[in-house]
């Protein structure tokens, strides 16, 4: 990106972080939630995909760019970083280097624009550090996949429309086969059941708490 449209970029998120965001942090600990008007202002800026390649309508930050922004975003509630990081870093991230160009071209420009908010769905009880415990399954079902298992710690899973969800396709396998699966709001919650987990440490603002998920018989799109 050209540095004077960056530098540009980078004032305008800090005035708005000082102006709008820094203000509302009481409200923000208070109602566990990013109010509305915060969220729709940093969608207008671009915040939902600063990391997100510019084909698909990010702003196609590189990582120099991206910690800078992260300075300015960082210094207010973490929640507020959490709406979009999950866009721009391990879901968008995730499509955007490992998916198909179809799932490309139908997700990431509902990601970048903050239309869509996406998660990532790795941890379970039996595999944080190492995923090799994973025990979520995934069975092809003709143009489906049928998800059975638990998740815990989603991040933004109860606001998310696009879940990046980690299951083994071949329970056998010698090797950890985790499988990235894009997944619209509708197929992805049919099926799924959540449940309140306890508060974590500077994530008030993050929603409802209702992160752990169980899903039987889900069946996202491929
Ligand atoms: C705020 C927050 C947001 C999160 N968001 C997401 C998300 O969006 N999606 C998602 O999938 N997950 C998410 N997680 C989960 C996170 O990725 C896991 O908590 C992490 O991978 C650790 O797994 P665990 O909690 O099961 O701990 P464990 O893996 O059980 O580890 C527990 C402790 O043991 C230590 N330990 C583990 N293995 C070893 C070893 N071999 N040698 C020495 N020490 C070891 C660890 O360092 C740690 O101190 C989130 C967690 C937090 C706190």
């Amino acid at each position: 990106m050209d540095p004077g449209d960056f530098d540009a970029i980078v004032s305008a998120v800090r005035e708005f972080v000082n102006r709008e965001v820094i203000p509302r942090e009481d409200e923000i600990e208070e109602t566990d939630a990013i109010p509305e008007l915060l969220r729709s202002e940093a969608a207008k800026m671009g915040l939902f995909g600063y990391a997100l390649p510019e084909r698909y309508g990010g702003l196609g930050f590189d990582m120099e760019e991206e910690v800078r922004l992260c300075f300015e975003v960082g210094r207010t509630s973490p929640a507020f970083r959490s709406l979009f990081g999950t866009n721009n870093g391990i879901a968008g991230q995730t499509i955007a280097n490992y998916g198909t160009e179809e799932q490309k071209q139908r997700y990431l420009p509902a990601l970048a624009s903050g239309e869509a908010v996406g998660c990532f769905a790795l941890t379970e009880a039996e595999a944080g550090s190492d995923p090799s415990g994973l025990r979520t399954r995934a069975k092809r079902d003709g143009e489906e996949y049928l998800i059975n298992g638990s998740k815990r710690f989603i991040t933004n899973a109860e606001l998310a429309t696009v879940f990046v969800v980690f299951a083994r396709t071949d329970p056998d396998a010698a090797e950890i086969p985790l499988v990235p699966a894009a997944s619209g709001s509708t197929p992805a919650r049919r099926g799924s059941r959540w449940a309140r987990t306890t508060g974590r440490w500077g994530s008030r603002g993050r929603g409802p708490r209702r992160s752990s998920s169980t899903t039987s018989g889900c069946r996202p799109r491929r």
